[in-house]
């Protein structure tokens, strides 16, 4: 494979996992990554001890004290000069996230598009942080209220967006006038150390100080090491439920804010009304894209009887067609899992379905054979369930889509919601009813409920997040900024006297 891109980020064979944003340290273990596509050693990253990572949190402390003074739209004139640096670097990035986390070469450039999206967001956001202004009840006051940043912001990300999810957090904290303490995923360590790399070069030409968005490298006690510090304000962490609720605890016990995001079990409602060859091309893709290793990947298909046989038809025959192999290739569909503990909770999941009753009306199982070395390779597969099986109320991350039937649109609202997670949701129907029904306060309960489109991705305009055991954040649009400061109201007297509340009297 030509692995040029790996050139062009500045990627070695052992690289420094901790940047204390111009700086860089090497301790002496390292993490290795391995490429799911074909099972080689990508590089290697170091991981933060201790001692690092004070120092990373020393220089953010003294980093954010001028930060945070530097006007906002100043901070966002950097973030534009980032997202043109990623729009250079676009190719090579996405290269990597392709080899390194395994979705197709398509996904991985679109997840650098989508930084190049925040970071365009971010900019105008630099100008618009706004607050509201309040009339007050006594003469001659002023009332209103002024955002201000809340300091380190810590982000924990998961492997399956080891770039998106980093900016869509760190580019609004920025703006906002935080500082960033980045640790990326122990499964993709080389896109957390290419970003930074390419954020270093901006911060340097840009004579920005040491410490405002900094890297740390390691598993999860390297990210005890943020949920415990109660120098950082916020705690953004994005993976599995398990994590999110440990994450939630220990932030929690310190009083310190959390923003979660977490798993999803996302489910499109088929009704008599739907067009198919739109719930064809949600399902599939929202199915298998990523390898069914989405945070949105659509796992339910909850399908009305009367069209049931016919969506069952279609997909049998569209699911042999999918090609799967190496995701550099841009002939092929579907990519390798993220690593073979992933592939053995895929082929438990099958086997809990079996063991349930479920019947596969496409056979799901690990692919073995030259074009498959690494191991991470499965079939998507299709399995036909009852709404209550408990491992259809399980996020397992690969490409299983479950098929279940209903008879009247109260049902399918009922089995959509049943779940624990509430992330990403959708229906597919022409009748205004329906529609109206499924986004109303009586329809899904999750963050993210669509009409006519799949369950997965999401444009970054929008506040991304889910209820439940998701987690309940939002990021990237709308108004997800304000999760990274603290609001505070202002009241000015400007008269000559100082009445108090509720009429009290106070003279002396
Ligand atoms: P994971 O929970 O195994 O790991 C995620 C991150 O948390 C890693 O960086 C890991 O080192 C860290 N971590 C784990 N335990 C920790 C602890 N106790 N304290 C501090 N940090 C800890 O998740 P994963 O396998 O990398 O990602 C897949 C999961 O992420 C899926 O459940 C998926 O749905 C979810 N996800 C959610 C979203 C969303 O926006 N809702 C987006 C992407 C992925």
């Amino acid at each position: 494979m030509d692995k040029r891109f790996l050139k062009q980020l500045g990627l070695r064979k052992h690289n420094a996992g901790t940047m204390t944003g111009l700086e860089s340290t090497n301790s002496s273990k390292y993490i290795k990554s391995f490429s799911p596509v074909d099972g080689e050693l990508i590089g290697s990253v170091s991981k933060t001890t201790r001692e690092e990572y004070d120092a990373v949190i020393a220089a953010a402390q003294e980093a954010f004290k001028t930060w945070r003074l530097l006007p906002a739209p100043k901070r966002g004139e950097i973030i534009r000069q980032y997202g043109e640096e990623l729009r250079r670097m676009k190719d090579p990035l996405g290269r990597l996230v392709s080899y390194e986390m395994g979705k197709s070469l398509q996904e991985g450039w679109g997840e650098v598009q989508e930084m190049i999206d925040i970071c365009d967001f971010a900019v105008g956001l630099s100008r618009q942080l706004y607050g509201l202004s309040m009339h007050s009840e006594r003469p001659g006051h002023r009332m209103y209220e002024q955002w201000h940043p809340l300091g380190i912001v810590g982000v924990i990300s998961a492997f399956n967006f080891p770039v998106a999810v980093w900016s869509w957090n760190a580019m609004i904290a920025l703006v906002c006038g935080d500082v960033v303490v980045w640790k990326p995923s122990e499964k993709a360590p080389m896109c957390g150390v290419a970003c930074q790399q390419l954020f270093q070069k901006v911060l340097q030409e840009n004579e920005v100080p040491e410490g405002v968005c900094s890297l740390i490298n390691g598993d999860y006690k390297v990210g005890e090491f943020l949920t415990k510090d109660e120098r950082v304000a916020l705690v953004s962490a994005t993976g599995s439920i398990r994590m999110g609720k440990i994450v939630a605890a220990t932030v929690g016990a310190r009083l310190g804010k959390t923003l979660l995001e977490l798993g999803g079990n996302n489910a499109i409602i088929v009704t008599p009304n739907a067009d198919l060859d739109i719930v064809l091309t949600g399902a599939l893709f929202g199915a298998v894209g990523t390898a069914g290793q989405r945070c949105t990947s659509t796992r339910r298909l909850i399908v009305h009887e009367s069209i049931y046989d016919e969506v069952k038809q279609k997909l049998a025959k569209a699911y042999p067609q999918l090609r799967i192999g190496d995701p550099l290739d841009e002939n092929n569909h579907v990519g390798p899992l993220i690593d073979t503990q992933a592939v053995d909770q895929y082929l438990s999941a099958i086997e809990a379905v079996e063991r349930e009753g479920g019947n596969f009306l496409v056979e799901g199982g690990r692919l073995e054979g030259d074009a498959y070395s690494s191991g991470c390779y499965v079939k998507p597969c299709i399995a036909e369930v009852e709404h209550d099986f408990e491992i259809v109320h399980h996020e397992t991350f690969a490409p299983i889509l479950y098929l279940i039937k209903y008879s009247d649109l109260s049902e399918a609202l009922a089995y959509n919601n049943e779940v624990p997670q509430g992330l990403s949701s959708a229906i597919m129907t022409n009748n205004l009813r329906e529609a109206e029904l499924f986004l109303s306060a009586a329809g899904s309960d999750c963050g993210i409920a669509n009409v006519n489109i799949g369950t997965s991705g999401a444009e970054i305009g929008g506040a991304f997040g889910g209820e439940k055991e998701t987690g309940g954040g939002r990021e990237s649009g709308s108004d997800a900024w304000k999760a990274y400061m603290r609001r505070q109201t202002n009241t000015i007297n400007y008269s000559e006297t100082l009445p108090l509340a509720q009429g009290i009297k106070f003279d002396l």
